[in-house]
């Protein structure tokens, strides 16, 4: 579905490769509604070297604001002309604010889980030992949101080891580093993890793209089991591989990415309008039965 509203109204979209899954025009219209603003939002699909031109060409048209999604978050970084300092860290964009002093970049990503967990899931990220599992741009951009959060330990799991190892690395550069535990493993050494963390709750985080191809992960059940709570980045209606994995498992809670999802819109829809709308009742109206 592409909205297109009265004329007159502000001009927003969502752009991406492929895009006609998109749940963001359903979100920001809900917002939209909520606080009595008058707006489109339309799904721009854009080819991929075709980027640039597709969002000043949208520009160009009055367009106020584009989220960003695959393939072309680092590309919306390269484009703009101010790039705030969660974006510039996480190296991706999927927030573009098109003023008339040039193209602002943002990431809402990160603060978006990191509001979920602590908002819906109830789970204080302070003090909390965070596995997160992936080391692709998901997982770059919640580094700088979980450290402010206050988290005690990081541990990146990814397939490919060097990747966790860099995130790592970017991470110990961050001043609000200073204190935490950080370490990259690989799958194999995962069952390090409990013997090494306190009491403190911890939470599995899966920022890989296993689940969009029907994939568990190899971690121990034992790790799943003593997770307070283990969220999947990917949303769906049915559980996903490793949600199913963790439920198995025995962990206590199970959670997919939708909230994650509704929260970096909220936030992309505040830099946008000034105003953070209020997320539960869209949450209700994406998934009825929650
Ligand atoms: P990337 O392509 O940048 O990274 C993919 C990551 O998944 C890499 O760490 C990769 O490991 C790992 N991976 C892929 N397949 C497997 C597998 N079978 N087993 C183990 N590891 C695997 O993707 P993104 O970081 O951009 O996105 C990751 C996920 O997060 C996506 O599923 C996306 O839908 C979701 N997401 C959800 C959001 C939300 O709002 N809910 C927002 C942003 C992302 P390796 O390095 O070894 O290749």
């Amino acid at each position: 579905m592409t909205s297109k509203g009265s004329e007159g109204a502000a001009q927003y979209g969502v752009i991406g490769n492929p895009i006609a899954h998109s749940r963001s025009p359903q979100i920001h219209q809900a917002f939209g509604a909520q606080t009595r603003r008058e707006l489109t939002y339309e799904r721009i699909l854009s080819e991929p070297d075709l980027f640039e031109s597709a969002v000043k060409r949208f520009a160009a048209g009055g367009g106020k604001g584009l989220n960003v999604t695959v393939p072309f978050k680092e590309q919306a970084v390269a484009l703009a002309e101010q790039v705030s300092e969660r974006a510039r860290i996480a190296g991706a964009a999927n927030t573009l604010s098109l003023t008339p002093n040039g193209i602002k970049a943002d990431n809402t990503d990160g603060i978006g889980l990191v509001h979920d967990i602590s908002e819906r899931c109830r789970l204080s990220l302070s003090g909390a030992h965070v596995v997160l599992v992936g080391a692709g741009g998901a997982a770059r951009g919640v580094l700088q949101p979980m450290l402010t959060a206050g988290v005690q330990s990081l541990f990146i799991i990814n397939r490919t080891l060097s990747r966790a190892a860099q995130l790592i690395e970017l991470a110990g550069d961050l001043p609000i580093a200073t204190g935490r535990r950080l370490q990259a493993l690989s799958f194999e050494e995962a069952d390090r993890i409990i013997p090494a963390i306190a009491s403190a709750p911890l939470l599995v985080i899966n920022a890989t793209a296993a689940s969009l191809s029907g994939q568990r992960l190899p971690l121990p059940d034992d790790l799943l089991a003593n997770a307070r709570l283990s969220y999947d980045m990917v949303y769906s209606d049915q559980p996903t591989p490793f949600m199913s994995q963790a439920q198995e498992a025995g962990c206590g809670q199970v959670i997919d990415g939708l909230g994650m999802l509704i929260q970096q819109a909220a936030e992309s829809f505040a830099i946008w309008h000034g105003v953070r709308p209020e997320t539960e009742s869209v949450y209700r109206l994406l998934r009825p039965a929650s």
